[in-house]
């Protein structure tokens, strides 16, 4: 009997707890074997009691687990700590980021339907809409992010969800969410924030009122470039339909998967901080730089929505980029001259990553695409990682001796 209050007192504490307790103990299931840390499930599939007990579970009548295509127990701990740091009713973990917006899409959309889309998003999630929802009837629109005109004009009467990421990749553009949350519900749609760059440590689209939200847990969620996942966030109706997907359809998360995000999670604010300390730091170094033309971060004063970000965030995260004066020979000697930073598109690691958005990232895009979306051949991405920021900023500086 004891047990049983202890256990719903807890609930109760949590139910009230800030962020950082969330972080380490939402969700958190003990077995009777009394493990501190988080267990994992690996099995595919679980017993039950009795063929009456049997039938009761596969109607749905009785909670338990089935098989882990769709329930299991770390996930299900994975998907109730995000789901307390954003906010939100309920989460469903999925096999990528891809995965999560894919579920989404397809559990929420259905032929004759329109998104409007932000045009500065991650490249697979353009892919996603014009190769392959197309083949299925659902029609995209991009705008230009921080044109709300753009985004009113686009919007039809087939249009049911706008997408967004904020900041954008790599310009570091701040969308106004409470504003296009408006613009959404007032045409009947829904707005989807994928929020990866943030992590709710440093933002909640939710409480502006997005309606779901995305991850990526790939990159700061794990925050140590471990392994591959995303996840849903919104209602518990929503997600019925999202989980309705991925149980027929079976883009899950991999109970391994989640043990490791679920410790990422514990570090997560600790970590997000310091990518924001680190970046601002770097980023004000590099706006004195002379063969630096100009710097983009939200945490800049120079920053066009730095109003804007500093309401809507609580930090700016780690991801910033910048234009060295020439093209993109300056651009690549900088890099190649770096030693200490990695080489590599990933983003959101405790290991600095420096990047060419215009023959990676973006290189997929036309010509006129990439000068439109801003990708222009002499900009530079930088995750900025943990180590110390004097050994970042050197590294860069072998790069700026270079060009
Ligand atoms: C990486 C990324 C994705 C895709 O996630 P995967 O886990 O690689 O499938 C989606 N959105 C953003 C913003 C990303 O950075």
């Amino acid at each position: 009997m004891e047990k049983v209050d202890k256990h719903n007192e807890r609930q109760r504490i949590l139910d009230e707890a800030q962020l950082d307790t969330l972080a380490v103990r939402a969700g958190q299931l003990r077995t009777p074997e009394g493990e501190h840390s988080e267990p994992i499930f690996t099995t595919s599939s679980f017993v039950f009691e009795d063929a009456h007990s049997a039938a009761a579970r596969f109607a749905g009548d009785e909670a338990g687990n089935v098989y882990s295509r769709y329930t299991n127990p770390t996930v299900r701990t994975f998907e109730q700590r995000i789901a307390a740091l954003e906010g939100g009713e309920r989460a469903v973990a999925t096999a990528s980021g891809m995965a999560a917006i894919l579920s989404t899409f397809m559990a929420l959309l259905a032929a004759g339907d329109h998104v409007v889309c932000s045009r500065s998003v991650f490249g697979t999630t353009t892919t996603l809409l014009n190769k392959y929802l197309a083949k299925f009837g659902v029609g995209v629109s991009f705008v230009s992010p921080t044109d709300y005109g753009a985004w009113e004009a686009a919007i039809t009467p087939a249009t049911r969800a706008l997408f967004i990421e904020t900041p954008s990749n790599p310009l570091c553009e701040v969308l106004d969410i409470e504003r296009l949350a408006g613009l959404a519900h007032d045409n009947n749609s829904l707005l989807i924030v994928d929020n990866c760059f943030c992590t709710p440590a440093l933002q909640k689209p939710l409480q502006f009122g997005a309606d779901i939200i995305i991850h990526s847990a790939t990159k700061y969620l794990d925050g140590q470039g471990r392994c591959v996942g995303g996840v849903a966030v919104g209602t518990a109706e929503h997600m019925e339909e999202v989980l309705g997907f991925l149980r027929s359809c079976g883009p899950t998360m991999s109970p391994f998967n989640a043990w490791v995000f679920l410790k990422g999670l514990e570090t997560l604010r600790l970590r997000m901080d310091a990518h924001s300390r680190s970046a601002l730091e770097l980023a004000l170094w590099l706006e004195n730089q002379p063969q630096i033309e100009q710097v983009f971060y939200a945490g800049l004063a120079s920053h066009p929505q730095y109003a804007l970000a500093q309401r809507q965030q609580r930090g700016f995260g780690g991801v910033l980029s910048f234009r060295v004066a020439g093209g993109r020979d300056e651009a690549w000697r900088l890099i190649d001259a770096t030693r200490l930073l990695s080489i590599t598109a990933n983003l959101g690691d405790a290991k600095s990553t420096i990047v060419h958005p215009a023959t990676t990232t973006h290189g997929r895009l036309s010509d006129q695409q990439r000068a439109e979306a801003g990708i222009s051949p002499n900009l530079v991405r930088i995750s900025v990682g943990l180590e110390d920021p004097l050994d970042i900023r050197q590294d860069i500086a072998r790069g700026l001796a270079a060009v």
